[in-house]
């Protein structure tokens, strides 16, 4: 192929490395190794994990599930509707201890955000008809974690049709379905 952004030896104007495997996208990468050490400066320590009155993710659950939006509670973790959701059906699991990092989980919260994330794609899916998910967690402010010192994981149902010109032309999103709606569907399709 030439003329596109595979030439020879470069993508983008990285050198290919021998066995290195990716999947490339739209984006142009800006290489700045100089800026790590401004990173590392930013990084803040692992908190005590109790918690935190001002934390919305250590208020939902003393709420009930109608107010605080929560779609299911297990022993160590608990899933609830996204109040800014990127799409309707975008749910957030998250351990009940006030963690905000993944590496700080017991191997406890860990396999039950596991086993949530399963049985959230299943509902989802079901509910839904969705063709497709984007899940992950945003760790630290610097990654986008909207509420950093808690832990939580993003599970977001795609449609072939989801992007439209709304978030573009006026950043706002369409959202099809009211979430107290969809909290009480996705509730009630969830396993006992
Ligand atoms: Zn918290």
């Amino acid at each position: 192929m030439t003329g596109g952004p595979y030439s020879g030896d470069e993508f983008d104007g990285v050198p290919r490395q021998e066995g290195a495997v990716g999947v490339p996208d739209a984006y142009q990468r800006l290489w700045v190794p100089y800026r790590m050490a401004y990173i590392r400066s930013n990084h803040t320590g692992p908190s005590a994990g109790g918690h935190d009155q001002e934390c919305p993710f250590c208020v939902a659950p003393t709420l009930s599930d109608e107010d605080a939006l929560i779609v299911h509670r297990g022993e160590h973790a608990y899933v609830l509707l996204n109040l800014f959701p990127y799409n309707s059906g975008h749910l957030l699991i998250c351990p009940y201890r006030h963690v905000p990092l993944y590496d700080e989980a017991t191997p406890d919260e860990v396999g039950e955000i596991a086993a949530l994330t399963q049985t959230a794609m299943r509902v989802v899916r079901e509910d839904s008809r969705c063709d497709g998910f984007n899940i992950g967690f945003n760790q630290g402010a610097i990654a986008g974690a909207g509420v950093a010192g808690h832990l939580h994981e993003h599970v977001v149902p795609r449609w072939a049709a989801d992007a439209n010109f709304f978030p573009i032309i006026a950043g706002t999103k369409a959202i099809p379905v009211l979430l107290g709606d969809t909290r009480a569907a996705l509730a009630a399709a969830w396993p006992a």
